[in-house]
Parts: C-alpha cells; sequence; structure tokens
C-alpha cells in the first residue's frame, strides 16, 4: 500500500462527505425545480381551459332553441332537424379540437351526446366532486367548469353551460369536453417527472451507498496506515534499545571475565543477564503485537481456544473476583481462522474487561451464528463493568487512546486491526456503569 498521510486522508474523506451530500442535494433540487415547473404550467392551462371550454360552452348553448330540447325530449324531432342540430354540435367538436359535445337534463340524463358515446337517457358519471359541483351552478344558471383531473393514464376537463327557455329557467345543461390530445402533452410532462424521480431516487441511492462504501475504505486504509506507522516506529525503538542492550551484554561478559574468577559464583553478576533478557523479552512482545504480521488462516477450533485462553487468564480473573459464563453454540466448532493473532484478540478483551471491574463482576462470552444465517459467526465479549462513555467510543480503536494512567492505548487497535486482516467487524455497544459489550463478526468460512 502507498503511503498516505493519515491527513490526507481526512482530506479526501471530506471531500467524499461533500460529494455525498451534494449530488443527492442537486438531484432533489432539480426534481422540485421540474415539479414546480410542471404545477406553475398546469396551473396556468387549467385557468385557461377552464376559460375557453366555458366560453365554448355558453355561446354553443345560445344557439341551441329551448323548443329544440324540448323537441328532442319528447320525441317530435324531425329526422332532418335532428340530423341538422347533430351536424352543427359536431362542427363545433371539430372546429374547438374537443373531445365530445353532450346535453343533459337537471337530472343528469343523457338527452344527446354528439359523439354517440352515450345514449339518450342513460346517467352521465361525475367523475368527481367538483363535477358534481358545477353541473349544479349550471343548472343554477351559471356557466361553469371542472377541475382539471386524471383518471388512469388520462386527463379531462369539462365546460358546462345553462340551457334556458324564454322565462329564463335552466332546461338542461350543455356539456363540452376537452380532448385527451390536448392534455396529453401536460400528462405525459407528469409521466416524464415521475419517471425521472424515480431514476433519480435509485440512482441518488447507488450513489450513497457507492460513496459510503469508498468513505468505509478510507477509514480502512486509514487505520491501516496508523497501525503501519505504529510498527515502524517501535521497530526502530526496537532497533534503537536493542543496540545499547547488546552492547551491556558485551561489556557484563568482558568484566565478569575481568573481575570474576571462574569459581566463584556472584549473584550480583546475574542480574544484569537476567534483566537483558527480560527487557528483550518485553522488547519482542510489543514487537509481536505491533508488527503487522500476515494472516496463517488454518482450521481452527473456536471453543478450543477460548477454554485455553480462559483457563490462562483465570488466576488474573479469580484474584479480581470475576465470574464467568460462556456459551458457545455446537454448531459453531472448526472454521478457517489465525487463532495465534485471535488469541491476541480475545486476550485483549478479556483483560480491558478485568481491568473495567476492578471491584468484580461477570464475563459472558457467546459464539453463534450471526442473524441465524451461514455467513458470519458472532463472538460476544460482555463485562459488567464500568462502560465506556460515548465521547470515548468514538476513539476506541485509534492507537495510543487509553483511559489508564498505566495503559498503552494499544490494545483495541491490535484488535481492530486483527479483526479487519481477517474480512471482519467489530462493534461496542455500552452504557456508563452498566457494562460493555464487544461484538465480533468473522466470516464463517468452513471450507479451505
Ligand atoms: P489500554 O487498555 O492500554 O488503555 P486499550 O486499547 O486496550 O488500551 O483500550 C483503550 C481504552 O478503551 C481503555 O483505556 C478504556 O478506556 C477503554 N476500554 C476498552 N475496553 C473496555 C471495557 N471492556 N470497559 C471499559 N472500557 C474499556
Ligand atoms: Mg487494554
Amino acid at each position: 500500500m502507498s503511503s498516505i498521510s493519515p491527513q490526507i486522508l481526512k482530506k479526501r474523506k471530506r471531500h467524499v462527505l461533500i460529494a455525498l451530500i451534494s449530488i443527492p442535494s442537486i438531484l432533489l433540487l432539480f426534481n422540485l425545480w421540474g415539479w414546480s415547473f410542471y404545477l406553475q404550467a398546469k396551473g396556468f392551462l387549467d385557468e385557461e381551459l377552464g376559460k375557453r371550454l366555458i366560453s365554448i360552452a355558453a355561446i354553443t348553448s345560445l344557439q341551441v332553441s329551448p323548443e329544440l330540447i324540448k323537441s328532442i325530449e319528447e320525441r317530435t324531432i324531425d329526422d332532418e332537424q335532428a340530423f341538422n342540430f347533430r351536424e352543427y354540435l359536431a362542427t363545433v367538436n371539430e372546429e374547438n379540437n374537443l373531445e365530445s359535445v353532450f346535453i343533459i337534463d337537471k337530472e343528469k340524463n343523457y338527452i344527446l351526446d354528439a359523439g354517440y358515446v352515450h345514449l339518450e337517457g342513460e346517467k352521465y358519471h361525475c367523475l368527481n366532486i367538483s363535477d358534481a359541483n358545477r353541473i349544479l351552478d349550471a343548472s343554477l344558471g351559471k356557466s361553469s367548469c371542472s377541475k382539471l383531473y386524471r383518471n388512469g393514464s388520462q386527463m379531462f376537463k369539462t365546460g358546462f353551460a345553462p340551457l334556458k327557455d324564454a322565462s329564463g329557467e335552466v332546461i338542461a345543461i350543455l356539456g363540452v369536453d376537452a380532448s385527451p390530445e390536448f392534455l396529453r402533452a401536460l400528462s405525459n410532462i407528469q409521466n416524464t417527472l415521475i419517471f425521472f424521480g424515480i431514476i433519480s431516487l435509485v440512482l441518488g441511492v447507488l450513489y450513497v451507498l457507492v460513496l459510503l462504501a469508498v468513505i468505509n475504505g478510507f477509514e480502512a486504509m486509514f487505520h491501516a496506515e496508523k497501525f503501519a506507522s505504529l510498527g515502524r516506529l517501535s521497530a526502530g525503538m526496537a532497533h534503537d534499545i536493542r543496540n545499547p542492550l547488546q552492547i551491556i551484554n558485551t561489556t557484563y561478559e568482558s568484566l565478569r571475565k575481568r573481575y570474576l574468577p571462574q569459581d566463584i559464583e556472584d549473584e550480583m553478576f546475574d542480574y544484569i543477564p537476567d534483566e537483558i533478557k527480560n527487557l528483550n523479552k518485553k522488547i519482542n512482545d510489543f514487537l509481536s503485537q505491533t508488527k503487522d504480521t500476515p494472516l496463517k488462516i488454518k482450521l481452527n477450533n473456536l471453543k478450543v481456544l477460548l477454554n485455553h485462553i480462559i483457563d490462562r487468564m483465570s488466576p488474573d480473573m479469580e484474584r479480581a473476583t470475576i465470574r464467568f459464563n460462556n456459551h458457545i453454540e455446537p454448531k459453531i466448532n472448526e472454521f478457517y481462522f489465525d487463532a495465534q493473532q485471535m488469541e491476541g484478540v480475545f486476550q485483549n478483551l478479556i483483560r480491558n474487561a478485568i481491568e473495567a471491574m476492578p471491584d468484580g463482576g461477570v464475563i459472558t462470552i457467546k459464539a453463534y451464528p450471526y442473524k441465524g444465517g451461514k455467513q458470519f459467526v458472532a463472538i460476544e465479549i460482555a463485562d459488567t463493568g464500568h462502560g465506556i462513555n460515548k465521547r470515548d467510543q468514538k476513539k476506541l480503536f485509534e492507537p495510543f487512546f487509553t483511559t489508564k494512567e498505566h495503559g498503552y492505548g494499544l490494545g483495541m487497535s491490535i484488535v481492530f486491526r486483527i479483526i479487519q486482516k481477517h474480512g471482519g467487524e467489530i462493534k461496542v455497544k455500552s452504557r456508563p456503569n452498566q457494562g460493555t459489550t464487544f461484538t465480533i463478526l468473522l466470516p464463517w468460512k468452513q471450507e479451505g
């Protein structure tokens, strides 16, 4: 991996976050703008079309004599008259680019439909309440029009005008339907906007998911980079300490040869090599923890490993009056993981749990198939200790984060890195003064 400084990674993360917010916002604004344009155009068209339909209905109604209506209703109209009247309505229909022209009585029964779609006597179906109200207006003598409304994939709008007799009394209502052709453009715009809305939503969601994955990738890189720096730093320190230790050792051997005859024992002399050994061991332990060694994945038994760790740590637990519960589902026996590195993980977590319960408590370990599936094994390590506050939970996996007087703050970052290398995840749930639960998800690889 190329060396990218944490600052650059943080900067990149910020850029990705800005992109994450800005592109969906642009998509949203674009959609809102489209809809506001559509609603404005629809309102304007609705109003203008309404005026036009009312005036067509009103002008046409003036050309229809009350006698003619009466003769149609009473079936006294002769064929020629009927033909001419229909021809007239058909011309109105055609010239004004309408869908249909019809006449209904005050009880809303068809008297005549110029388009022959509805039969005489058939009930006029109001498609919505506004339509019914407008008919009522017309039957009271006032021209009006229905609202623009959608029925199925089509849009409709109808103008109504009263037909009056000589005394001014309303005897029937003339209706003109706007052509769906005319309204299709509006309907098409609406469908296009809905389509764009859905596409934007899908693209927006995909975009956010991809960017979140990128951010996660950055975080993983960021952590790996920090960990690698830590490894380099400790290797450098170890080298610098080992060199003087080597010199002390050689000097010690020379001194011993010079000042202590072969047959005389002096334990004072043994302190030096013992402490050198001690220091070397400490350095080796530290190095083995911070060195980012590649995994050695083998078929291992989780239960055996956990029992082994618990056996080794039980004197510490007894001393701290800590009880231990353990439940590993039998299904989870052998699977592929690096036992040596996972041992480090469990040791770090159990040690932290012990340290979080200075007055004793309970540690519970559970292992089970994650969400009952076959992909991950979930391993929970829970304690009843002092817990971790929300602010500290965010820094928990950062190297050198510690709240302990003599802590190094390396355990949790080592745990995180090892689980990350396994392709797993670690989550924390904690409540101050109640306890902490770490849940590890490890890929449940049962075949090599
Ligand atoms: P250290 O143990 O040296 O402090 P770690 O990396 O192991 O470093 O842990 C970092 C910090 O996380 C601890 O100092 C402690 O504040 C917190 N922590 C970790 N595990 C627990 C736990 N089980 N309960 C409470 N706090 C915890
Ligand atoms: Mg620790």
